[in-house]
């Protein structure tokens, strides 16, 4: 058997076939697995572990042995208990287009490679645009999350911001340059300071702006530390804090950066999502009027990893700082949007044919009422906590995040140890996943309602669990 060239129709049908079963049965039976990987980094290791592949292995064989490798290192990610991280469900329509887009092995670098690919992003863009309620005329890239989204629109920010005073980071780089003013709230997501370092700007050579005790901006901090900063200047702010879920007070903080001259960039990984949804939007209001967001499909849209969206108001801005030379550019008539001008890649996933199927699937009414019933069942969840001895909901549940101290009336320490033990009970237990985080100097249980596949049922379950729990880690003392 020639197995460079795996063009055999029987070949390819029963390899399908297994993925199909071995996908049916995995995804049907999630609901019943624990919600833990029952392997370790370490015990899934050594599964894999063996010499080099000298010689190959047929093609069934080796799906065959993925699985089983795999399998008991996997984290039910996917299931209707899982609350750890804000992680989105793969929702089945997505997974489908994401399979199609392997089969059909797209490079979605530009649209002479691809044309479906291209067309797929630059409808999905608008719609995306329209959902979201941000300007029609932004452009958007199609990229791997929104830690990328955040370093292609800072990048943009960058460019457009040292243009202004005359500097040209794009062909002259960073050295000499005006030094960049860049203004962030402290309780900002880590990997908006990883998009600084990449950019040159650094993680550390930033003005944090303090936040009250829901990690928004403290508006009087915000205003004081503005007033400081001459132009070339940059703010961040959040939408959906990674704790609490609070967004900054755009209304105030956007139209002031603005209107000295400073860019706007929202990191909105899942809270943007909020706009879509009347019942919420509330908590975005005047982030439209910024200069970029950053978003992800992977998360509150449920499509497969990797998917998220870099969106920059001044299109020109987002492509000057994205692509390097206009000569890279021939064939590319005025108007017309390739891909790879928008993105750091050339050569990637198609990622707009699982958007396209997502926002196909769900509409703006089925994305509306997913969002409100996730926040809905977040509320219920803390409410179900709230009730009982020890327990203190840490946050103002105004989306989908809760946070949850336990032993709340204990000294600092005391209570920071039955947090940890209440966390890890939860997780022996594997009834629900859901992890730790250090919040303002304690430990809090994180549980963020974001999968698809949640149920009232389910949350109900799992906050049965999480009291008792509590209840055996508080009489064992
Ligand atoms: C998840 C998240 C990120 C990072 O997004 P990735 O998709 O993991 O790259 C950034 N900011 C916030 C607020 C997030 O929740």
């Amino acid at each position: 058997m020639d197995r460079s060239k795996a063009t055999d129709g029987s070949l390819t049908n029963a390899l399908l076939k297994t993925v199909v079963s071995e996908a049916s049965r995995y995804r049907n039976g999630i609901g019943q697995r624990p919600q833990r990987p029952e392997h370790t980094y370490s015990d899934a290791v050594a599964t894999f572990a063996a010499p080099t592949p000298e010689i190959g292995t047929p093609a069934e064989d080796v799906i065959h042995e993925l699985v089983q490798r795999a399998s008991p290192g996997l984290h039910a990610t996917t299931g209707p208990r899982f609350f750890g991280w804000v992680i989105g469900a793969s929702h089945p329509v997505g997974v489908a287009a994401d399979w199609l887009t392997s089969v059909w092995g797209q490079n979605a670098g530009n649209h002479t490679a691809s044309p479906a690919s291209a067309a797929a992003e630059t409808v999905s863009a608008q719609w995306l645009l329209d959902l979201l309620d941000l300007p029609r005329e932004a452009s958007i890239g199609f990229v791997t999350g929104a830690t990328v989204a955040n370093f292609v629109c800072l990048a943009a920010a960058r460019g457009e911001v040292l243009r202004r005073v005359g500097w040209d980071v794009e062909r002259s780089g960073l050295f000499g340059a005006p030094s960049i003013h860049v203004l962030i709230g402290d309780e900002a997501h880590t990997t908006v300071f990883s998009a600084l370092q990449f950019l040159g700007l650094g993680h550390d050579r930033v003005i944090r702006i303090e936040t009250d005790n829901q990690g928004r901006m403290r508006p009087d901090a915000f205003a004081q530390a503005f007033s400081r900063c001459q132009q070339p200047t940059i703010v961040i702010t959040q939408a959906g804090q990674i704790n609490t879920g609070a967004f900054d007070d755009h209304s105030s903080i956007v139209s002031k950066a603005r209107a000295h001259g400073a860019w706007v960039h929202v990191d909105g990984a899942f809270g943007l999502w909020a706009r879509a949804c009347p019942g919420r939007a509330h908590l975005g209001v005047g982030i439209e009027a910024a200069d970029s967001w950053a978003t992800d499909g992977h998360k509150w849209l449920q499509t497969p990893y990797d998917c998220g969206y870099a969106i920059v108001r001044d299109a020109e801005a987002h492509r000057r700082a994205m692509t390097s030379a206009a000569s890279y550019l021939p064939g590319i008539s005025e108007g017309e949007r390739d891909p790879s001008h928008y993105v750091p890649e050339l050569s990637r996933r198609a990622r707009g044919f699982a958007t396209w199927a997502m926002l196909r699937h769900l509409g703006r009414e089925g994305i509306a009422s997913m969002v409100e019933e996730h926040c809905l069942l977040a509320q219920r969840l803390s409410q179900r906590l709230a009730g009982e001895s020890g327990v203190r909901i840490v946050n103002d549940v105004v989306l989908n995040q809760v946070i949850v101290r336990f032993g709340s009336n204990e000294p600092l320490t005391e209570g920071d140890s039955l947090t940890l033990r209440t966390i890890r009970r939860i997780q022996d237990d594997a009834t629900l996943f859901a992890g730790g985080a250090k919040w303002k100097g304690e430990w809090v249980m994180r549980l963020s309602v974001i999968s698809g596949t949640t149920t009232v049922a389910d949350v109900d379950r799992s906050a049965e669990a999480i009291l008792s729990a509590w209840r055996d880690i508080r009489f064992s003392r």
